[in-house]
C-alpha cells in the first residue's frame, strides 16, 4: 500500500502523545524521535530527515493551545504543513511553448518505466485537448521502439520512428520537424536508458538537447528506489539540466523516501507521479494530497484549520495559562465545548475524526443531548456547588 510503512511509523509518535495538555518541550522529543526514526526507515535522506525534524521541533514548542483540538491533532497538522514544504507546497506545473510544438525530453535509467511514461503523457495530454507526437529516440534497443509503436497505438497517438541506425540526436530533429508539419502541439522524446549513469549516455542526452531545445527535461525515476531517486535527479541536473522529475511506481513504494526527498535534495520539483501499469495512471504531483495521505489523518488536518479559525488567539492564550496553572474550570469547559459546537453539530465533528465512522446515529444524538444538558447543568451550578464537585467533599473525613 502506498505509503503504508511510514503511515504506520508515524502512528507510533501520536499515540505517544494521547492524555497531555499541551505541546511541551519535554513531551515533544518521544515523538519526534519517533518521527525522525519513521523518516529513516522511509529512506529520506538523513540531512533531510535533520531539517525536517528540527523545524518541526520549533514549531511544537512554539504552537499555542486550540480549543477542541489535543496535542497530538496538533502535531499532526505541524507534521503536514511540514510535508508539504518538504515536497515544494505548491504543484508544479508543465511549462508549454508560447508558439510551436512544446518538446518534452524523457531521460532515465532502464527499467524506471520511462517508454511507459511517455504513452501515459501523451494519453494525459490528449484529455488536456492537446494534440502529442511520440519520437522513439531509444536506438539501442529494437524492443524499446516496438513497445513505444505499441503503447502509442493504444493511446491512439502517432510515433515517430527512424530506425536503429540514424544518430538519436538526428531522430529527435526529424521527428520535431514532421511535428512542425502536423501541427502537432507536443512533442514527447524517448532517449536510451542505462542500467546505470555512464558518460555515452549523459553525452548522447546533451547532444539530444541541444538539437531539440526542449521546453521540459523531464527525469524519470522509480519511486522504490528511495533517496537513491533523488541523487539521480540531482547528478543528471548538474549534468544535462533538468526541468522536474517524474516518479513512477508510487502504487507500489510504501516507503515514500522518493517523493519526500527528490525537491529538498536536488531542488527540481516533482511534476507528474504513476501510480499503476495503466495508461490513465499518471498524475500531477500534489504535495498537499501526498502529505494528507501519508498522514492517513482522514480530515482530521481540516478539523484542526477550522478549529483554527474558530480559535481567538488572546482566548487561547488565557486558556494556556489556565491550564498550566491548573484552574481550568467547568466555565472554560464550557466555552471549549461551544467551541467545538461553533465547528458544526457533533455529528459533522466527529465525521471529520479517522476511525470514527463506526459511531451510530443514536450514539450520536445522545452525545449532542449530553452536551446540551451539561451546559444547562454548568450554567445553573453556583461557585459553591462548583467547589463541592471538583473537590469531591464526600470523600473528606
Ligand atoms: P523503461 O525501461 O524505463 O522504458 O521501462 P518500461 O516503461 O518498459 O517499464 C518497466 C516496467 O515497469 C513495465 O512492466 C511497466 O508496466 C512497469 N511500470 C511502469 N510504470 C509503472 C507504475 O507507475 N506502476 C507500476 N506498478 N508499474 C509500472
Amino acid at each position: 500500500e502506498m505509503f503504508g510503512q511510514l503511515t504506520s511509523g508515524l502512528e507510533t509518535a501520536w499515540n505517544k502523545l494521547k492524555g497531555e495538555e499541551v505541546l511541551s518541550k519535554e513531551n515533544i522529543v518521544e515523538p519526534m524521535r519517533d518521527i525522525r526514526r519513521a523518516l529513516l526507515e522511509a529512506d529520506v535522506s538523513l540531512p533531510v530527515v535533520r531539517r525536517f525534524v528540527q523545524s518541526v521541533s520549533d514549531q511544537a514548542v512554539g504552537v499555542g493551545v486550540i480549543r477542541g483540538v489535543r496535542p497530538d491533532q496538533q502535531l499532526v497538522k505541524i507534521v503536514h504543513e511540514e510535508l508539504v514544504q518538504l515536497m515544494g507546497g505548491e504543484v508544479s506545473e508543465l511549462v508549454f511553448a508560447k508558439s510551436g510544438p512544446t518538446v518534452i525530453l524523457l531521460a532515465g535509467l532502464q527499467g524506471v518505466g520511462k517508454t511507459t511514461v511517455c504513452a501515459k503523457l501523451a494519453n494525459y495530454l490528449k484529455k488536456q485537448g492537446k494534440s502529442c507526437m511520440l519520437v522513439a529516440g531509444d536506438v539501442y534497443r529494437p524492443a524499446a521502439i516496438d513497445q513505444l509503436a505499441i503503447l502509442g497505438k493504444q493511446v491512439d497517438v502517432p510515433v515517430y520512428t527512424a530506425g536503429t541506425d540514424v544518430k538519436p540526436s538526428e531522430i529527435a530533429k526529424q521527428g520535431l520537424e514532421e511535428a512542425k508539419k502536423k501541427k502537432i502541439d507536443v512533442v514527447i522524446v524517448d532517449t536510451a536508458g542505462r542500467l546505470q549513469i555512464d558518460k555515452t549516455m549523459m553525452d548522447e542526452l546533451k547532444e539530444v538537447k541541444k538539437a531539440l531545445n526542449p521546453t521540459e527535461v523531464l527525469l524519470v525515476v522509480d519511486a522504490m528506489t528511495g533517496q537513491e531517486a533523488a541523487a539521480l535527479v540531482t547528478t543528471f541536473n548538474l549534468e544535462i539540466g533538468i526541468t522536474g522529475a517524474i516518479l513512477t511506481k508510487l502504487d507500489g513504494d510504501s516507503r515514500g523516501g522518493a517523493a519526500l526527498s527528490v525537491k529538498e535534495v536536488s531542488g527540481k520539483p516533482i511534476k507528474l507521479v504513476g501510480r499503476g501499469e495503466r495508461m490513465e495512471d499518471l498524475e500531477p504531483f500534489y504535495p498537499d494530497r501526498m502529505a494528507g495521505r501519508i498522514l492517513g489523518m482522514g480530515d482530521v488536518l481540516s478539523f484542526v484549520e477550522k478549529a483554527q479559525q474558530v480559535m481567538r488567539q488572546e482566548d487561547a492564550e488565557e486558556l494556556q495559562k489556565k491550564i498550566m496553572s491548573a484552574k481550568f474550570d467547568f466555565n472554560d469547559f464550557l466555552k471549549q465545548t461551544r467551541t467545538v459546537a461553533k465547528m458544526g453539530s457533533v455529528s459533522r465533528v466527529i465525521g471529520m475524526i479517522p476511525g470514527m465512522g463506526k459511531v451510530t446515529p443514536a450514539q450520536i444524538r445522545d452525545a449532542e443531548k449530553n452536551l446540551l444538558n451539561m451546559e444547562a447543568m454548568i450554567e445553573a451550578m453556583t461557585p459553591g456547588l462548583f467547589f463541592l464537585l471538583i473537590n469531591d467533599v464526600t470523600s473528606v473525613e
